[in-house]
């Protein structure tokens, strides 16, 4: 796949590029649901695979397969499959590694769907889950039975960018016979490679940084064509599967991936940094701060400290809507990895189906605002957000 051993960048623009006889120069969108053959022996052929080849759009399109090419390149995977959204990835890998009377390990600090996938969903099939920290690797360890399969995280979490060490908890699901998966939504394979740090699958939503300016849905699975396997198949079967259009829009925005995240990741350290010295600011929650709990980790696991800011309000859920209220610029969303800084208050959104004791427990204040910092200039996301923290 990388023979030359490029570097990402060079990866993120040029790895599954795939011409078609127009010798056209940027990627090309098969808007096609179906492939012919030249003969039925050819058709034949290929749909029991004895020859490689595009079938069926549900399972097989060119621009899916170079989105697929590309991103498993970045990450150092043998194969991707690309799923219709992030949550779809994360439904395409349980069911296609796990089966009923199975059990995961999960970190407590996940996306929310993710929580109620495992749940809602996932539950009614016979799996369990029980949750852990994200940070204490010896909870991780007692959390094992003797059924356990998959153990689930994704890091830094959210909203409080709490940092799970890959490498310490990939040695303790090695050592139950159980596979690593790991969410890399927020670093994206740019700043974080967990494959390499002892992880067995790979979790992405599309929809966020891969995309980068809020256009379309998307996710994608990787690991092993071995592990893989039941993940394609169950795509194949039952099809949550990637449109070639959206396809097409992730190949572009990952082709500035790697300026994006540094230029995030840039303004974030600097509006956290700026956070920290705000009078009404009582706590900043950034991997990238040497203030952060897990700061060393974070700077040993990831190349830096992501895109994503939290910050807590002295005054609670009034002061912290009025920070969010006397914004102009900044988008009041739950979104990320957009070029629009975005801004949400996670008690009373994201956060906010889960009882207020559960969500003390997890350390979600209300006065907790979370910003993913887009790449407008700093000093216009600093003086939205001076206009409500001086009040
Ligand atoms: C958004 C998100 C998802 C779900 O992705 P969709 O594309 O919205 O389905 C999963 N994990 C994380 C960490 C996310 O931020």
């Amino acid at each position: 796949m990388n023979e030359e051993n490029y570097q990402p960048e060079t990866l993120a623009i040029r790895a599954g590029t795939v011409r078609s006889q127009f010798g056209e120069h940027s990627e090309a969108m098969f808007l096609t649901s179906s492939f012919v053959f030249d003969s039925a022996a050819q058709a034949a052929a290929r749909f029991i695979g004895e020859e490689p080849g595009n079938i069926y759009a549900r399972f097989t399109n060119p621009t899916v397969t170079m989105f697929e090419e590309r991103l498993a390149a970045l990450e150092g995977a043998e194969q991707c499959v690309a799923t219709a959204s992030g949550m779809s990835a994360i439904l395409a890998c349980v069911m296609g590694l796990l089966k009923a009377g199975d059990h995961i390990v999960a970190s407590r600090s996940l996306f929310g769907s993710t929580v109620n996938l495992f749940n809602n969903v996932i539950k009614k099939f016979g799996v369990e889950t029980t949750y852990v920290s994200a940070t204490d690797v010896t909870e991780w360890q007692a959390a094992v039975r003797p059924n356990t399969r998959l153990f689930f995280l994704e890091t830094p979490s959210n909203p409080l960018t709490e940092i799970s060490d890959i490498k310490a908890i990939s040695q303790v699901a090695k050592g139950c016979g159980a596979l690593l998966a790991v969410d890399n939504c927020f670093c994206t394979p740019i700043l974080q490679r967990p494959l390499e740090l002892g992880a067995d699958v790979v979790i992405h939503s599309a929809t966020k940084y891969l995309d980068g300016q809020g256009r379309v849905l998307g996710g994608a699975v990787l690991g092993s064509r071995k592990n893989m396997e039941g993940v394609y198949g169950f795509l194949r079967t039952t099809g949550p599967t990637m449109s070639a259009f959206n396809a097409w829009v992730f190949l572009k925005g990952m082709e500035t991936l790697k300026i994006r995240m540094d230029a995030h990741s840039a303004s974030a350290l600097q509006l956290a940094s700026w956070l920290e010295a705000q009078p009404n600011v009582s706590r900043v929650f950034y991997p990238g701060l040497p203030s952060h709990p897990q700061h060393e980790l974070a700077m040993r696991q990831q190349k830096t400290g992501g895109g994503i800011v939290a910050f807590e309000v002295a005054g609670g859920k009034e002061a912290a809507w009025r920070v969010i209220d006397n914004t102009k610029l900044l988008s009041i969303t739950a979104n990320l990895g957009d070029t629009r800084t975005t801004i949400c208050h996670s008690a009373s959104t994201t956060h906010a189906r889960i009882s207020p004791e559960a969500r003390a427990a997890a350390g979600i204040s209300d006065g907790l605002i979370r910003i993913a910092v887009g790449l407008e200039a700093i000093v216009d996301i600093q003086n939205d957000l001076a206009r409500g923290l001086n009040v």
